[in-house]
């Protein structure tokens, strides 16, 4: 089969892939390609049917498909062309891409640009540890949430919640609603993983225990889960004597992270960051190979959708003028680097040719007033508090960049009590 040549490929049709879509065509790309392995467009919002989506971008409340079937719709519009039904399974450092289907086999698409865009998946229980038994009945969360919402299956009739990751916290809802008990939510830090409103909307409304510094260190059931030893956590994380207890149920849901789904990005050469997990990006969005740009949280875990979207068409944008030949060279290599409280941020540096948004996530919580910067005194802003759960972000703008001394390498951003 022949190959296909197109001016910016993107992999992915999640809020990420299909923005960069926009940005692309927007941006003057002729042919733009976005390529998906799922039957449908959508990404994981296909099986987010709770509101909650597009606060910002639509100022009104979406569900995930909802907020989807607008940009998708744009997409169409802009002369975007979708291909589902597409494993990507190669990428190579030019950018271009291997790729399989039915209808066509196995064939390559090469481009003036790539955009990565393949989203994050969830950790499963292999990588958390916990000694007993295999029994049916543990899932991850966002597992269950596709059982529940889009296959039509209830994974069980009493569940506990490990991680207050927010997919944790919206199925122990969901759970209830149809007709399962939600025993409680453990969750092994001393603060919330997910977002504040899923806490109040998820658990407080509907009554579920809510135990912070507790994990689960047994599983119980042969052929099935039939219950989870729970213990209480101290200040070094280490099991409170006396503190273990039985909790009975027949189902556990997972929400203990997300790790950016990142083999492509490895296959191409793009450099990986040691703590995201995702590709090392400059402002533009551009990994370390230069024809190749990503977005979404194959880059860094982003709490909200409307911000993934808004990365999107800003990564199509610059793939499509690399494509053409238009992206300015970096002007120099100024190195972010997050604070005392800031371990997870992107990009990982910036060039000083454009305005740049560096998004980050606190380590532990602040709750008093807080003060957000970027030292040099490029940027600071007072905010009322500052969680892990939810996204930061300095804003540098391009002007001050330019006036920064030649002898300034690096950057700091960060968020401190005042
Ligand atoms: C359960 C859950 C609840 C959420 N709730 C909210 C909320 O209430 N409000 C909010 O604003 N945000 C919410 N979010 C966050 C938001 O949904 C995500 O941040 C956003 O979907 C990430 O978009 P993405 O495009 O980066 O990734 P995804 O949506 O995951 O899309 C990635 C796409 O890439 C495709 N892909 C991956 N690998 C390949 C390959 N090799 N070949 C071809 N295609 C590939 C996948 O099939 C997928 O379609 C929620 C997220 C989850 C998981």
């Amino acid at each position: 089969m022949s190959d296909i040549h197109v001016d910016v490929a993107v992999v992915g049709a999640g809020p990420a892939g299909v923005a960069a879509g926009i940005g692309a065509r927007e941006a003057g790309a002729g042919r733009v390609l976005v390529i998906e392995r799922d039957w449908d467009l959508g990404g994981i919002l296909q099986q987010c049917i709770h509101p909650g989506f597009g606060l910002h971008t639509f100022k009104e409340e979406l569900t995930g498909p909802e907020y989807m079937h607008r940009w998708i719709e744009r997409a169409r519009e802009a002369g975007v062309e979708f291909m589902t039904n597409s494993m990507v399974f190669g990428a190579h450092p030019d950018g271009s891409l291997d790729v399989m289907n039915p209808d066509r086999g196995v064939f390559r698409v090469t481009s003036g640009a790539t955009v990565l865009a393949m989203g994050c998946r969830e950790r499963p229980l292999g990588a958390i540890n916990i000694p007993g038994s295999r029994p049916a009945g543990i899932y991850t969360a966002g597992t269950a949430q596709r059982f529940v919402n889009m296959e039509g299956y209830m994974p069980g009739d009493r569940a506990v919640i490990l991680g207050s990751g927010d997919i944790g916290l919206i199925m122990a809802r969901r759970m209830i609603w149809e007709g399962a008990k939600v025993e409680a939510v453990f969750e092994i830090m001393p603060w919330a993983g997910g977002l504040r409103r899923n806490i109040a909307q998820c658990l407080d409304d509907y009554g579920i225990p809510f135990y912070l510094n507790h994990s689960v260190v047994r599983v119980h059931g042969h052929d099935r889960l039939e219950g989870v030893t729970v213990v209480e956590l101290d200040s070094d994380r280490r099991p409170v004597p006396g503190s273990e207890r039985f909790v009975p149920c027949d189902t556990m849901l997972l929400a203990v992270g997300l790790i950016p789904e990142n083999e492509l990005s490895r296959m191409a050469g793009a450099e990986i960051h040691p703590v995201t997990g995702g590709p090392i990006l400059n402002e533009l969005y551009q990994t370390t190979r230069p024809s190749i740009f990503a977005a979404g949280n194959v880059v860094i875990v982003y709490d909200l959708a409307d911000w993934v979207s808004q990365e999107g068409v800003a990564a199509g944008r610059n793939a499509a003028l690399y494509a053409a030949g238009a992206l300015p060279e970096p002007a120099r290599r100024l190195a972010i680097r997050g604070g005392k409280n800031v371990r997870l941020f992107s990009p990982h540096y910036v060039t000083g040719g454009a305005d740049a948004t560096v998004y980050f996530r606190v380590t532990r919580p602040i709750e008093k007033r807080c003060r957000v910067f970027a030292d040099h005194g490029l940027y600071e802003r007072r905010e009322r508090y500052a969680r892990p759960g939810e996204m930061n972000e300095v804003r540098l703008a391009r002007e001050a960049l330019a006036a920064l001394p030649d002898d300034v390498t690096e950057i700091v951003v960060d968020a401190e009590e005042v």
